[in-house]
């Protein structure tokens, strides 16, 4: 898919003020640091759109962006620093869970994981959160330019086993440098081919 235009919409807090143009969205999401806003930043091969809602005050928020006048990306808050412990509960704030569980345009989150550490608790609970709550998802492993290869394959397998413990099938997963502008036309893709079916 070739990137035509790109723009912020806008930045909230509350689910029922998220644009009601009933356009498809896809939401990346993952831990502080993890490579977000260079990830959309290369997705959208625009220097700094991502930094454009992180602006003080906008990162802990909801950030819609439409891409080709024919989907949102949609950039939430990075779950940081915050413990997860008991999953829906104080996993994240309410307006996120709000944003999964009743926002009817989401189609994908990408959930993003730095391809350099093995399976992280939390970003093992958050994707167990979205399986409990039938919310499709697919892993980004970011910032593969700073792993080796045979580091890159057992974190991504050690991944798949975990979540293979619970659930019957897979989430896609796409590898990825924004360092290297790796991995973007196959995330670029894999949405266009959804948005197509
Ligand atoms: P965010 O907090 O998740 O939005 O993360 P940023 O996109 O701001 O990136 C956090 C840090 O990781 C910054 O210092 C980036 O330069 C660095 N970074 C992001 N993506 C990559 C990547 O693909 N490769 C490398 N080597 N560094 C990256």
């Amino acid at each position: 898919m070739d990137i035509k235009s790109a723009s912020f919409v806008m930045s909230n807090s509350q689910v029922e003020k998220c644009p009601s143009s009933q356009l498809p969205e896809y939401a990346f999401i993952g831990r502080s640091n993890v490579g977000k806003s260079s990830l959309i930043n290369m997705l959208t091969s625009r220097k700094s759109l991502a930094k454009t809602s992180g602006r003080p005050g906008k990162t802990q928020l909801i950030n819609h962006f439409l891409i080709n006048e024919k989907w949102h990306l949609v950039d939430l808050p990075g779950y940081g620093y915050a413990r997860v412990s008991k999953r829906d509960k104080k996993t994240f704030q309410k307006f996120i869970t709000d944003y999964f569980k009743q926002r009817q345009e989401l189609v994908c989150a990408f959930v993003l994981v730095d391809s350099r550490h093995e399976p992280q608790k939390i970003d093992l609970e958050f994707m167990q959160w979205l399986g409990e709550n039938e919310i499709p998802f697919s892993i980004i492993f970011t910032k593969v330019d700073k792993v080796k290869p045979k580091a890159l394959e057992r974190h991504v397998n050690d991944y798949n086993a975990v979540l293979l413990k619970t659930w019957e099938s897979l989430p896609p997963f796409f590898i990825t440098s924004s360092s290297k502008s790796l991995g973007a036309d196959e995330v670029l893709a894999y949405i266009e081919e959804i948005n197509q079916s």
